[in-house]
């Protein structure tokens, strides 16, 4: 029996059939360091950047490169080990204090990613006799880490205080209740309603864990994410995030919240037991990313002004958007083949954004989601819409224009 072929004809048959529904993701290489300009590979020397998680385009800022440098001169190249056998170099710890002196908690704790962060907390902090209850939208790092962990287990519908509430009563006679929310959902731009979430916590004597992956750095006062947008920084108890989007782009996660919290995870969070150390270099520059993102408002403000030139630009040419304010801009198209043509006819008026469909996102709700950086200039924004008016047209998107 050629069992090894049976099962490569299955999958050569799943990917087909994904390729006749237009939902094959294609990966295109860069040929320049992330920015607001760059070359894509076979897709033009200089696109305009619109579908980074770099909000405070310090992905290849140069204060953010001296900083590596210097510490690959100083601490090297790799750890070659997890931090508790010989992984800890003293920017480790550092990066650790940093985070939690800028995000106000008492602790924070190191992972290789976010996606490790939430995949090693529920499983640790909860057990049997605890619950958990997720938003029905929650990033898949926090869907899966939620499934390592034996709580009882419970889904609100999103964003949605009157169903966190029923969700909350199922759960009533748990040891330890944790809510656990995004802080911005990814996909849709929106931010999520904490001071009802939290008073509905409350109620239940429940906990709060917020994964503001997609907010620190740049939302709220001083850029210390939702909880300070909405005033609920001490209604909050355990906040995860990464170092992957605003705060430099390279990687890395964290937890952060009360000592007694953290001082556990660091005895029982598997990727932190068991996946190596960060690379010094990159606490290095992501301490010099934290120090930007604290102090320079100027840079949140072009961010917000940015982003409402490009929402309202959208909407007046007749596109249909989710979410407010967020720096993420989604623009609804439904049809997966339909997205697919629009981003690839805005590939070439020279805009670089990708097209977003099932599984990532709903059935018949395929989307281009678009982010706007702090770097992108006011010159950048009208060229993407001019982009789209002319891409939107092409491509079926808009109606045709009028003569
Ligand atoms: C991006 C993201 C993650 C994963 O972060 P990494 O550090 O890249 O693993 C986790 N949670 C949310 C909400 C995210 O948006």
């Amino acid at each position: 029996m050629a069992a090894v072929e049976t099962v490569l004809a299955h999958f050569r048959a799943e990917l087909d059939q994904l390729q006749a529904q237009s939902l094959v993701r294609h990966e295109r290489a860069l040929d320049t360091p992330q920015g607001i300009w760059v070359g894509v590979k076979g897709g033009g020397d200089r696109v305009l950047n619109l579908c980074a998680n770099n909000y405070l385009g310090l992905a290849n800022d140069p204060r953010l490169l001296a900083a590596a440098r210097e510490a690959l001169d100083r601490h090297g190249f790799g750890m070659a080990s997890v931090r508790f056998i010989c992984g800890t170099n003293a920017v480790h710890r550092q990066l650790e204090q940093r985070v939690s002196r800028y995000l106000r908690t008492e602790d924070a704790i190191l992972f290789p990613s976010c996606f490790d962060a939430n995949a090693g907390l529920f499983e640790a902090l909860l057990g049997e006799e605890d619950a958990i209850v997720s938003d029905s939208l929650n990033h898949a790092s926090i869907i899966d880490g939620i499934r390592l962990s034996k709580a009882r287990r419970y889904r609100y519908a999103n964003n949605d205080p009157a169903s966190l509430d029923m969700a909350l009563e199922q759960a009533a006679g748990a040891r330890t209740i944790l809510v656990v929310t995004d802080g911005v959902f990814s996909m849709d731009g929106i931010v999520a309603n904490l001071p009802a979430l939290c008073t509905v916590a409350e109620k239940h004597g429940a906990l709060v864990m917020v994964d503001d992956s997609h907010a620190v750095g740049f939302v709220g006062e001083g850029g210390r994410g939702t909880p300070a947008l909405h005033g609920v920084e001490g209604r909050v108890h355990l906040l995860t995030g990464t170092f992957g989007k605003a705060l430099g782009g390279a990687s890395g996660g964290y937890v952060s919240g009360a000592k007694e919290l953290v001082a556990w995870l660091r005895q029982r969070a598997r990727p932190y037991l068991f996946s190596n150390a960060l690379m010094p270099a990159i606490c290095a520059a992501t301490l010099v990313a934290l120090d930007i993102a604290e102090s320079d408002e100027a840079l949140r403000g072009n961010l917000a002004a940015r982003t409402r030139q490009l929402r309202q630009g959208l909407v007046a040419l007749g596109f249909r958007l989710s979410g407010v304010d967020h720096p993420i801009v989604p623009v609804m198209i439904g049809d997966a083949a339909r997205a697919a043509a629009l981003a690839s006819a805005l590939g070439e008026c020279g805009v670089f954004v990708t097209a977003f469909s099932y599984p990532v996102v709903p059935r018949d709700q395929a989307r281009i989601r678009l982010q706007v950086s702090a770097a992108h200039s006011s010159d950048d924004i009208a060229f993407a819409l001019d982009a789209f008016a002319e891409a939107g047209r092409a491509s079926g998107a808009l109606p045709p224009a009028r003569r």
